[in-house]
């Protein structure tokens, strides 16, 4: 790659003019959600702010100690949890390394020495920890037995275990509201907790377009802009910021007239969404006359309100994983049931594909184990199968909430037949068991499987001819396809949703759905883009679900064109071998409506 072209290299700020003694800089990042923020900065240091170095007061030191304890508690059930996944994974012989994990938490010598210590020199648990066990440490790893000098890792695993878990939950008391929030990296957790202080937008070091947490943004309105390189470290709190969610640019410490002009394209972009939305109520058609269907995409029930003024006309993936808040308290049968009860009864007629927990990967990870990449790791489907009460739990609650018949099950991270079977035979159990007494009204919900993975590309065949219905997640369809991490921002030009092995397996996946009588809708971040739009209606997509604030402007668009034009295009792009030809093909097309 050329220098100058490489992300990490476009990450720098430009001069700053001269004439006054202005501090303003710009620095470009990519635009995730769109939206402009103007405000103060909190620059949010997800480790170290938990890590307070000074003298505990005399009155803290009970709740130091009850802290430890605590953390104690939640290394111990996360190690449990290890545990019972590595028997049914690996069998007995491998979990008792964690066992004798689990007896060095219980150890009176260890746990008197960090409680007496806290309590006679006023230090804080992390540094007590952190001494005490460095100081075993270092008799083992200078140890003559490998033994001793193989459980040296172990020791410290269980060290940080401990430190992490003495903050866990501890994280929006201490945020102010209103701000624009700062990071070199957020999680999806991350960004669920924060968004409830009425956070203005969000700033990161790392992320793409298509990383959960822009996506997630993307759901609550709130811009963000990810990709920033080393941005956080330039960013202190009460810094004035500004940011533009649609170009991806970040102004520190804005001059007056620099926040003047972003007032008002501000107030000229929520004027230009309000005139689109007057035309979104009524239904979308092509020029021809083909009726196109516009899905939202949503994370959280509160944004089933906002879909019908949209006008979506269901919800075609609603991201269930949302429900866990820091990815280990899996959510309980009947916490779900009255979720899913309020979501089903609020759209009804409308439809509403739930698509089972895809939590693992780059979402909340459900892994107290470090995998070591998460993206090929435990995700989805995967953790469901090794987990059957998670998988039991959830598709109880699907089927009792099904009393108007408008749910369906979505099935992430499918890699074959064998999955979508099972998950049949699992809902089979259930149905007749809920259903047995005869006056029952729930329905049997549909099953749709994610195409996500190059290996349903591969089966879509087989896969459109089992599943009642099949959705397209072009965002990790272009990840796994192209083996670029969608959450790395030194490979984020890579990450291209108009190269040609992905257009040509959407065809493909549309083609062979649509002669299978198998629905198919999109639900990746390409049914967003106005650009990809004409080609996937070529390819005879008549269903999208998209982000629900996207769906104004698409139902506009569908009628600038008509089916036998934008067929055309696509024999045009199929035939061409560059991400650059096919984008300027569409390009042209485009400007030519
Ligand atoms: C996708 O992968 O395109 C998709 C819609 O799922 P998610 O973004 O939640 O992984
Ligand atoms: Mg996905």
């Amino acid at each position: 790659m050329p220098e100058e072209k490489h992300p990490l290299n476009s990450i720098k700020a430009t001069t700053p003019e001269p004439a006054v003694k202005s501090t303003e800089e710009r620095f470009a990042g990519i635009g995730a959600s769109r939206g402009i923020a103007i405000g103060e900065c909190y620059a949010f240091v997800k480790d170290k702010a938990h890590h307070e170095n000074q003298e505990l007061h005399e009155k803290n030191i009970s709740e130091e100690i009850e802290r430890f304890l605590t953390a104690l508690g939640r290394s111990e059930k996360e190690l449990k949890k290890i545990e019972r996944v590595t028997i049914r994974k690996l069998g007995k012989g491998y979990s008792n390394l964690f066992q004798a994990q689990i007896m060095m938490l219980h150890d009176p010598i260890l746990i008197d020495a960090i409680a007496g210590r806290i309590r006679s020199e006023h230090k804080p648990a992390h540094l007590v920890i952190e001494e005490e066990f460095d100081h075993y440490l270092e008799k083992f790893i200078q140890s003559d037995d490998e033994i001793f000098r193989d459980r040296a890792d172990d020791l410290h695993d269980i060290k940080n275990r401990i430190i992490r878990n003495l903050h866990v939950r501890k994280l929006h008391s201490w945020i102010p509201e209103g701000v624009i929030v700062s990071s070199d990296n957020l999680s999806p957790a991350d960004i669920i907790l924060l968004s409830r202080s009425n956070i203005k937008g969000f700033v990161t070091d790392s992320g793409g377009k298509t990383s959960h947490i822009s996506l997630i943004c993307k759901s609550l309105n709130i811009p963000i802009v990810v990709g920033l390189g080393n941005l956080s470290q330039k960013i202190t709190t009460g810094m004035q910021l500004i940011i533009d969610g649609t170009t991806g640019t970040v102004i520190t410490n804005p001059e007056e007239k620099t926040v003047v002009h972003y007032l008002s394209k501000k107030d000229e972009e929520k004027k230009s969404e309000e005139n689109t939305s007057l035309t979104a109520m009524l239904p979308a058609t092509t020029k021809c006359g083909i009726r196109i269907i516009f899905y939202a995409n949503i994370d959280f029930k509160e944004e089933l309100q906002a879909i019908r003024t949209a006008g979506a006309e269901g919800v075609g993936l609603y991201r269930s994983e949302n429900l866990f808040t820091d990815g280990t308290n899996v959510p309980k049968e009947s916490e779900q049931y009255s979720y899913y009860r309020e979501m089903a009864e609020m759209i009804t007629p409308m439809l509403l594909d739930i698509r089972l927990f895809d939590i693992g990967g780059d979402k909340l990870i459900y892994s107290p184990v470090k995998e070591p990449n998460p993206n090929l790791g435990w995700r989805g489907i995967r953790i469901l199968m090794d987990l059957p009460d998670i998988l039991d739990n959830q598709i109880r609650a699907i089927i009792r909430s099904n009393i108007h018949g408008n749910l369906a099950i979505l099935l992430p991270m499918i890699i074959s037949v064998d999955e979508i079977q099972h998950v049949r035979t699992v809902i089979s159990k259930h149905y007749q068991e809920l259903t047995k007494d005869g006056d029952s009204q729930i329905e049997r919900p549909g099953v749709g499987a994610m195409i996500e993975v190059p290996a349903a590309v591969e089966l879509i065949e087989e896969i459109t001819r089992c599943a009642d219905f099949i959705s397209i997640g072009t965002n990790d369809l272009t990840q796994y396809t192209l083996a670029v991490d969608r959450n790395n921002v030194i490979v984020q030009n890579l990450f291209e949703k108009f190269h040609p092995a992905i257009i040509r397996q959407l065809y493909r996946v549309i083609k062979t759905a649509n002669r299978n009588h198998c629905k198919v809708t999109i639900c990746g971040d390409m049914g967003s883009d106005p650009l990809a739009l004409p080609f996937l209606l070529g390819c005879g997509l008549r269903r999208f679900s998209v982000v629900t604030s996207d769906i104004p402007k698409l139902k506009s668009l569908v009628s600038c064109y008509t089916i036998a034009e934008t067929e055309a295009l696509v024999e045009q792009c199929l035939k061409l071998d560059s991400p650059a030809g096919i984008k300027a093909c569409l390009e042209n097309f485009q400007a030519a409506h």
